[in-house]
C-alpha cells in the first residue's frame, strides 16, 4: 500500500478506535485509491486525505419529548455534515436504537462519494437519532404511536433546524425515516424557519415533493444491475433473484425485478425471511408493502396467511434457495457475511447489487471478488435515492413539478451514467470490470479536485 495512504489509515485508527463501522469504510475506500493517489502528487500535498477523513462539522444534541402517558424520554440527536466542496450538506435520517457516531461517521462517509457520482452537486451528510419508533417506551411489544413520532420529530427538528438549510444542508430519510416523518420534521423546520423552502426531500406529493422518489433508491439500485447485466449481454428475463429487507428499497428492488421480468424468491425483515418458491408475485408484494408501510407490522404475520411462502424465523435471505442468480442485500450494514457469499456463489448466483449501505462485510467482498461475479457497491447502485433527492431539490428551487416519466427518465439516465463512469474509472486505473474500486475512485476524484480548487478550507 502507497506509504502516503497507510500513514493517513494508521492516524483514522488512532483517533477512532471505537468507531468500527466508520474505521470499515474508510479502510475500503482509502485502499482503493492507491493508483490515483500515485499519479496526482497535489493531493498528498494538499493533505486531500488527512482533510477528507474528518467531519467538517459533528453536531450532536439533546432530543427530550413527551410520550403518551406524560413521561418525558431524552433521545440523541445527530448530524454529522462531513463534505461539502462539491455542494450542500446531504444524507438521510435514520431513527434507530443502532444509530451511533459510528455508524453515522460511516454513512455519511460514504454518502460524499455517492453523492458524488451522482453528477449532482451535493456534499456528504447523515443525521439521526436512536430513537425507536418500532418499540413504544412504556408498552412492551408495542410501536410508539403517531403522536409520539410526531413529538419525537418536532423536538427533533428544533435541535436540528439552525444547523440546515436549502442550500446549506438538505436531509431525507433513511431507515425508519419514510413519509411520517419527514412530513412532522418539515412542519416543524417551517414552524421554526418562517420560510418554505426544499430543506428536506422525500416530502409528500402536496408539499413538494418529487414523484418516483419513494420508488428511487430500489428502482435505481435494479437499473444499475441492467447495466452490468447488459455489459455481458444479458438481461433480468427469468432469472432468480434474492432480495433481503422489506422496507423502502427492499419492496421497490423487488417491485422493478417483477416488471422486468425477473422472479423474487425471498424478502426479510426482523422477525425473519419469506422464501416463494414460485416467486413473490405482484399482488404479494402489494400485501406486503401494505402491511409494512401502513400496518407497520411484520413479515411473519404475512406468511401464517399466504400458504405459497415459508417462513423462517430469525433467518436472512441467503441461504433459502438452492439456485440463485442474482442477489440484492437491501435491509442494513453487514447482512451479508464471507459464508452467505460462498453460499450464493456456490449456487450461480453471478450478480450482486447492494441497496443498502455496506450490506456486505469484506471477506463477504473477497469471496466476491475472487469468484469475479458482478458486484456493485451501495455507494454507486443505491445512489438513485440521493440523485432523484436533487431531482426533487431542482423542483423545489424552479418551483415546478415533473412527471412521473421525466423524473424516471432521468433516474435511468443517471443510474447509466454512475455505471459507466464507474466502469471507466476502475479500467483507467488499470481494474477493469472492479465496480468497488470504479466507485470510489471515480467519487473521490471530483472531490478531491474540487478540495485542490478551494485552497486549504
Ligand atoms: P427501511 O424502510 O427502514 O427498511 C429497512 C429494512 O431492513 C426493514 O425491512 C427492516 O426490518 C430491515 N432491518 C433493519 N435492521 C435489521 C436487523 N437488525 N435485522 C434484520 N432486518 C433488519 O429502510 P430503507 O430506507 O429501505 O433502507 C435500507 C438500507 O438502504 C439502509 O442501509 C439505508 O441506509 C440504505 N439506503 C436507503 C435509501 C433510501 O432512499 N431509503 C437510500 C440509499 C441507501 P423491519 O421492517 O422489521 O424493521
Amino acid at each position: 500500500m502507497n506509504k502516503y495512504i497507510e500513514t493517513v489509515l494508521k492516524d483514522v485508527y488512532a483517533k477512532n478506535a471505537d468507531q468500527k463501522e466508520f474505521l470499515q469504510a474508510v479502510e475500503e475506500v482509502l485502499t482503493s485509491l492507491d493508483p490515483v493517489i500515485k499519479a496526482n502528487k497535489e493531493y498528498e500535498k494538499n493533505a486531500i486525505l488527512e482533510r477528507l477523513v474528518q467531519p467538517e462539522r459533528t453536531i450532536i444534541f439533546r432530543v427530550p419529548w413527551v410520550d403518551d402517558t406524560g413521561k418525558v424520554r431524552v433521545n440523541r440527536g445527530y448530524r454529522i455534515q462531513f463534505n461539502s466542496a462539491i455542494g450542500p450538506y446531504k444524507g438521510g435520517l435514520r431513527f434507530d436504537p443502532s444509530v451511533n457516531l459510528s455508524v453515522l461517521k460511516f454513512l455519511a462517509f460514504e454518502q460524499i462519494f455517492k453523492n458524488s457520482l451522482t453528477t449532482l452537486p451535493m456534499g456528504g451528510g447523515k443525521g439521526g437519532s436512536d430513537f425507536n419508533p418500532k418499540q413504544s417506551p412504556h408498552t412492551p411489544g408495542k410501536r410508539c404511536s403517531d403522536g409520539e413520532v410526531m413529538r419525537f420529530c418536532q423536538s427533533f427538528m428544533t435541535g436540528l433546524y439552525k444547523y440546515i438549510g436549502a442550500d446549506t444542508d438538505v436531509p431525507a430519510g433513511d431507515m425508519n425515516v419514510g413519509g411520517r416523518e419527514i412530513g412532522y420534521l418539515f412542519g416543524q423546520y417551517k414552524r421554526l424557519a418562517n420560510e418554505w423552502t426544499g430543506v428536506l426531500t422525500g416530502k409528500g406529493l402536496s408539499f413538494g415533493g418529487s414523484l418516483i422518489r419513494p420508488e428511487a433508491t430500489g428502482y435505481g439500485d435494479i437499473y444499475f444491475a441492467e447495466n452490468m447485466l447488459a455489459m455481458r449481454g444479458e438481461n433480468f428475463g427469468g432469472k432468480a433473484c434474492v432480495v433481503s429487507g422489506s422496507g423502502n428499497v427492499a419492496t421497490y428492488a423487488a417491485e422493478k425485478l417483477l416488471q422486468l421480468g425477473a422472479k423474487v424468491l425471498t424478502l426479510s425483515d426482523r422477525s425473519g425471511a419469506i422464501y416463494a418458491a414460485d416467486g413473490i408475485t405482484e399482488k404479494m408484494l402489494k400485501d406486503i408493502m401494505y402491511l409494512k408501510n401502513v400496518k407497520r407490522g411484520e413479515l411473519s404475520e404475512f406468511a401464517k396467511k399466504t400458504k405459497a411462502v415459508k417462513f423462517f424465523a430469525g433467518a436472512n435471505s441467503w441461504k433459502l434457495a438452492s439456485k440463485i442468480d442474482c442477489a440484492f442485500p437491501c435491509a442494513r450494514q453487514n447482512e451479508l457475511n464471507g459464508d452467505d457469499a460462498k453460499y450464493l456463489v456456490d449456487h450461480g448466483c453471478t450478480l450482486v447489487g447492494e441497496g443498502a449501505n455496506m450490506p456486505s462485510t469484506p471477506d463477504a467482498v473477497a469471496v466476491f471478488q475472487k469468484a469475479k461475479i458482478m458486484y456493485s457497491p451501495g455507494k454507486a447502485s443505491n445512489a438513485g435515492g440521493v440523485a432523484t433527492s436533487g431531482l426533487e431539490m431542482s423542483q423545489n428551487s424552479e418551483r415546478v413539478s415533473w412527471t412521473r416519466e421525466q423524473v424516471d427518465n432521468r433516474l435511468k439516465g443517471i443510474m447509466k451514467a454512475i455505471h459507466d463512469n464507474t466502469w471507466e474509472a476502475a479500467a483507467k486505473y488499470g481494474k477493469k470490470g472492479n465496480y468497488v474500486a470504479g466507485a470510489n475512485i471515480a467519487g473521490f476524484t471530483k472531490v478531491a479536485d474540487a478540495m485542490v480548487a478551494q485552497g486549504i478550507c
